[in-house]
């Protein structure tokens, strides 16, 4: 992951934000090539997800035919609207404070096992943050608080399993003698307390506490609140989709991971509109839909799963989430990251705005009520209900949402593109070659142009060449250093194709294109290059 990291820095994918300034957590710039590639990343989907769709066909695994559009809504909406969503009311963590080191922890992230040591004879429940290796790391903790040295690891005895801290709480009554993971004494947390991860803001120059609005969270609220909009001002009829991509944040406790855990990041997201009755299927298809998508634009080996929440991992409002997970690099061997949660969330959206914040009863979600019998946080009163004129019915659609991260999932191609083999260098002699594998449609360069050599008439080709190329892709030129010098900084910034004048070109009209992967070097004429790249870049 260092190495990754160390190249984003480099080639200017990815900087810390307002790092001369010593950075700000949680933030990050991208960089000339990272705004190319992440913007690859959302235009690839927003083009297979909405403009490539075609609405007269079935498309493969669908249980019908479907319409797909787009919205742009703003960051800061209505307080109400996160209100009724929830968010305002469950949108946050639990934090403990160390009394003894200042340091603040998320509480489920806490983990630990009983110990007890002979001599003194105390029973410790020792902690440590999520490692690689849980148990070394409480061996480490517990030899230091018993002042043993690492030859007595023996004279430890451990109780039960490794858990974490909100478990050992709620086992037999609650775990007395906690060892903060930086404590060197006992019962130095504090209770734990919520913490909303909204980002507040205030409206207006007055301040007052009305005045106060938040940063959305996610771009999902900003399409229910449109719902009604969208239906009267198209021709659209469910199923049908609305999808967005834009900036989200969250007051992360602790970010971390490069970008996968920030506080400002982008989201791709889709509101799926269906009949309740067909609800199930369209969930299965966007499941499969969804993670189908990621294979074909990389992702596709054993680091990509999709895995299916199970009965007790769902939130209160859905009936079925998967989440499309990667191994990314910085987690401990075996662990997945989420990339995208597809969620089955029934009417919970579209009722909750008509009728106010919503709360699980039973199997039924009914409208949270105060001590006085009047609505915790009301709804808009506006129909958000569909009529469906041709089969007469009235309904309060259901929706299917497949989340994406624009961030996590342009993390996830940077970290799969990253390779390392042994190519002859311009001697001939093997070195070890770094190079990103971008699928073509992802890679932020397309092509480069080289003269071979900066004499003879070819600068003046290449120039041509280059300016030809230009209007269609995202190309480069580059006449300084020897020749595979040049090809090594495409490959290492992940370009697929490097065009070449030589000699010959200023003889017959042909170039040699490069292949980023196979190394293999083509004559073809400089004519058909366009029609060639278009080809090749799919
Ligand atoms: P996590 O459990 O990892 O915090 P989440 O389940 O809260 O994620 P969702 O609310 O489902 O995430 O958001 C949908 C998508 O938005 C996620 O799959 C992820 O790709 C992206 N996302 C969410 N939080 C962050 C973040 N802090 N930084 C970057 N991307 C994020």
């Amino acid at each position: 992951m260092e190495n990754i990291v160390a190249l984003c820095k480099r080639r200017g994918f990815l900087f810390q934000s307002s790092e001369i300034y010593g950075g700000l957590n949680g933030f990050w710039d991208y960089g000339p090539l990272g705004v190319l590639l992440k913007r690859n990343v959302k235009d690839a989907w927003w083009n297979d997800m909405i403009m490539s769709h075609n609405e007269l066909v079935i498309s493969g695994g669908a249980p019908g035919t479907y319409e797909m559009t787009g919205l742009d809504c703003t960051i800061i909406m209505h307080p109400q609207i996160w209100k009724c969503s929830g968010h305002y009311d469950l949108f946050h963590d639990f934090m403990v404070d160390c009394r003894e080191t200042k340091k603040r922890y998320r509480y489920d992230h806490i983990l630990g096992r009983f110990v007890l040591a002979a001599s003194p004879a105390t029973r410790v429940f020792v902690t440590t943050l999520e490692t690689e290796n849980t148990q070394a790391a409480l061996d480490e903790a517990a030899l230091k608080f018993f002042g043993l040295r690492k030859k007595d690891l023996d004279k430890l005895q451990w109780e039960g399993e490794i858990m974490s801290l909100p478990d050992a709480m709620r086992s037999a009554g609650g775990a007395a003698n906690v060892l903060g993971p930086d404590a060197k004494t006992p019962d130095t947390l504090t209770e734990p307390r919520e913490f909303n991860l909204m980002f507040k803001t205030t409206i207006g120059a007055l301040g007052t506490e009305e005045d106060t609005a938040f940063l959305r969270p996610e771009t999902a609220q900003g399409i229910f609140a449109n719902f009604k909009n969208v239906c009267d001002s198209t021709r659209l009829r469910v199923p049908f989709g609305i999808a967005q991509v834009g900036k989200s944040f969250r007051n992360e406790i602790t970010p971390r991971n490069f970008t996968f855990r920030s506080r400002e990041f982008e989201q791709m997201e889709i509101e799926f509109f269906c009949h309740p009755s067909q609800s199930a299927q369209w969930y299965a298809y966007w499941r499969d839909r969804r993670f189908a998508w990621y294979i074909e634009m990389g992702l596709a080996g054993e680091r990509l799963q999709l895995r299916e929440h199970g009965a007790t991992e769902l939130s209160h409002y859905s009936c079925g989430t998967a989440d499309i997970e990667y191994q990314f690099p910085f987690l401990p061997p075996g662990e997945f990251g989420e990339l995208e949660g597809i969620a089955h969330r029934g009417d919970f959206d579209l009722r909750s705005h008509m009728e106010g914040k919503l709360v699980k009863e039973g199997c039924e979600l009914v409208l949270e009520k105060l001590p006085n019998g009047q609505p915790k946080h009301r709804g808009s009163g506006k129909d958000l209900t569909y009529y469906d004129d041709l089969t007469k019915e009235r309904f309060t659609p259901h929706v299917i949402e497949p989340s994406a991260g624009a961030d996590r999932a342009t993390l996830a191609f940077l970290c799969e593109a990253y390779q390392v083999d042994t190519a002859p260098d311009e001697k001939g002699q093997p070195q070890e070659r770094v190079y990103l594998k971008f699928h073509p449609r992802l890679a932020p360069i397309k092509a480069a142009v080289f003269p071979l050599v900066k004499k003879d008439g070819m600068p003046e080709i290449a120039t041509e060449i280059y300016g030809e190329l230009k209007k269609q892709f995202s190309v480069f030129y580059d006449d300084k250093s020897a020749v595979g010098r040049r090809y090594r900084r495409q490959d290492e910034i992940g370009t697929p194709f490097c065009i070449t004048v030589d000699g010959q070109t200023v003889q017959d009209g042909t170039v040699t294109i490069r292949d980023r992967d196979t190394l293999k070097q083509e004559r073809i004429k400089r004519d058909d290059l366009v029609k060639e790249l278009s080809q090749r870049l799919g």
